[in-house]
């Protein structure tokens, strides 16, 4: 296992890491976890020491299934924990210490390393955590006590944004959805984090699946005998600005594969990452990159989250369920935005991948009027 700093805080974490909400749920349930305990069990005697969780996850019970491996783990070698409070769980500082209570008791851990404020979406969301007697605050003093080493935070903004969280000084890493389908919207926000002392997680490697279930449309990242998933994977850890990608795995054999796959993975130099990420952009021609050229709506229509969704329609060949809820769990964006488009045009000029974007927002918007 490769192991890389993550950002400033002096530790080394597993270029694999793993994210603990994809456990099988006809295994956990019924109460039993051992068989999902028994995935981070493995996870860890393979070198992986970095494990992402969350209040909520697997039905709320990931936090419960992590502190059952635990509890077995803990006389072993160092591992690390990352856990996640958001504006939905917390008010205020003293309702975020109930969070992290919980999650310490549920965890079995005298301390959480990596403590995030959870999935901030825009500036807006970003000053919110950080208001006085907010959940930062809330945070802030439970590092003071010794139950949190490091305070994060996880996001779904376009690279710029991130760029500028990064630069504040508030967090010391951060973790976001980055893969080939969405590199480019993020790209900027990696590299600025990684150049501020962050450490970057990436999370989401396969872009939820859509990656793997399109094998025909991915082909061109596939590398010599690698399976797509692996070359996927690669793509991402073998960056230098990026610490970790942390997929989930539903069984010991998916994290066997993957823990193979970066065994003696070499970093990739700045010029080879450039001319990938410029073949990629010309592969994905019929997709959104967000790389966000056309954010400038006058309208105020979030243009790249609503063409980023449309990408799963494209991919699952017509299934708007999958754009419903892509826009609605993972941006927070209300579809019915589309119907805003007063047909100006401003944005198609501006787009990268010279993409049909006022047809896209009348499909979008038809699939919300119904
Ligand atoms: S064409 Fe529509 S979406 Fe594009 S910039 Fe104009 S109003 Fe906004
Ligand atoms: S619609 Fe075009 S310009 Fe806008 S984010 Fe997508 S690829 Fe980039």
């Amino acid at each position: 296992m490769i192991y890389k700093p993550y950002g400033n805080t002096g530790k080394m974490i597993s270029a694999l890491g793993m994210g603990c909400m994809r456990f099988k749920k006809e295994e956990y349930q019924n109460g039993n976890y051992e068989s999902c305990a028994a995935i981070i069990l493995r996870a860890r005697e393979l070198g992986i020491n970095y494990f992402d969780t969350a209040p909520g996850y697997c039905d709320d019970k990931s936090e419960i299934i992590c502190g059952e491996a635990f509890r077995q783990m803990k006389h072993e070698k160092p591992f690390y924990v990352s856990t996640k409070c958001s504006l939905r769980n917390a008010k205020n500082a003293d309702e975020a210490r109930k969070m992290i209570d919980q999650s310490l008791k549920r965890l079995n851990v005298d301390k959480i390393n990596f403590y995030n404020m959870w999935s901030i979406l825009n500036l807006d969301q970003y000053k919110e955590y950080l208001k006085k007697g907010g959940i930062y605050e809330g945070a802030c003093k439970a590092r003071d006590e010794g139950l949190i080493d490091h305070i994060c935070f996880t996001t779904h903004m376009r690279g710029s944004d991130i760029a500028k969280v990064a630069s504040d000084g508030v967090y010391e890493g951060v973790t976001l959805g980055y893969n080939a389908v969405n590199f480019a919207y993020r790209q900027e926000g990696v590299d600025a984090a990684h150049a501020a002392g962050l450490g970057v997680v990436t999370m989401n490697p396969l872009g939820g699946g859509i990656i793997p279930a399109n094998p025909d449309y991915f082909s061109f990242l596939q590398h010599g005998n690698d399976s797509l998933t692996v070359s996927a994977l690669k793509f991402i850890i073998s960056q230098k600005a990026v610490t970790a990608a942390i997929p989930g795995y539903s069984s010991i054999e998916e994290l066997e594969e993957d823990v193979k796959a970066v065994e003696n993975l070499k970093e990739i130099s700045n010029t080879d990452l450039k001319n990938l990420i410029a073949n990629l952009s010309e592969e994905l021609n019929a997709l959104c990159t967000t790389c966000a050229y056309c954010d400038s709506c006058p309208e105020g229509i979030p243009i790249p989250q609503l063409l980023e969704s449309y990408n799963y329609y494209i991919l699952s060949k017509g299934d708007a369920g999958q754009v419903k809820s892509r826009l609605g769990m993972h941006w927070g964006v209300d579809g019915k935005l589309a119907a805003k488009c007063i047909e100006c045009g401003q944005c198609e000029a501006l787009c990268t991948q010279k993409l049909p974007i006022i047809e896209r927002l009348k499909e979008i918007a038809a699939m919300f009027s119904e």
